[in-house]
């Protein structure tokens, strides 16, 4: 298994191809012509999304449209997914002129931008793909519906939920301090030390070096 890293120009978000031979399944899919070139010659098996915002989302329809393939999420995620107002589509242009330390990507933004799932899910879903074990858990915190992904027993797909260096972005609508605290943070708390954390922006770590950061924050 290969997992492929793209860092877009969109906030810097990280797109993650996980392959198996021919077989791949796109985790928070953006597309471009790199992306095209990367995907030449393989199967989208299946979309997946970290959670609904629209730097994590915007490659869902183009994606759909050129490999056909589906896109698996839990129902609180897809009904955000399909209101700009709730994958903040509708503001992501703006966001970047009031961010005087940003440089606008040369993006064409869609600022009514909504796309759905197609297979749903409530709370938590396992399932098998090309002999590896794929198991999505909702976590909310930094939005509504922002998942887990899990792959096998020692890789996890954290979306804004688990950043490196810095703490999870609560602030924004649908983010809730209080439910990170009391419902993420101890569900993070029970993972193994050892797992390796493929964040929705920056470098991936384990586990236990985020638990380092935050008894660093507590002294
Ligand atoms: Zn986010």
């Amino acid at each position: 298994m290969k997992i492929i890293t793209c860092t877009t120009p969109l906030l810097e978000q990280n797109m993650y191809i996980v392959e198996e031979g021919k077989h791949c399944i796109v985790i928070d899919p953006y597309y471009d012509e790199k992306t095209a070139v990367l995907l030449e010659g393989k199967i989208v098996d299946l979309l997946l999304v970290t959670h609904e915002h629209y730097d994590h989302i915007s490659g869902v329809n183009k994606f759909k449209e050129l490999y056909g393939c589906k896109l698996l999420s839990n129902s609180k995620c897809d009904n955000n997914l399909q209101r700009p107002a709730k994958n903040f589509s509708k503001y992501f242009e703006a966001y970047y002129e009031f961010q005087a330390d940003l440089q606008k990507p040369d993006f064409a933004f869609a600022s009514n931008y909504s796309c759905s799932a197609d297979e749903l899910f409530n709370d938590s879903i396992t399932f098998r793909w090309q002999h590896n074990t794929v198991f999505i858990k909702m976590v909310p915190g930094h939005s509504e519906g922002g998942n887990f992904i899990f792959l096998n027993e020692n890789i996890l797909f954290s979306g804004d939920i688990l950043l490196d260096e810095s703490v999870p972005a609560a602030k924004f609508p649908g983010g809730s301090p209080k439910e990170f605290t009391d419902v993420a943070l101890p569900y993070i708390n029970t993972l193994p030390p050892e797992l390796v954390v493929y964040p929705g922006h920056g470098e991936s770590f384990s586990l236990h070096e985020y638990y380092g950061y935050i008894n660093k924050k507590e002294k």
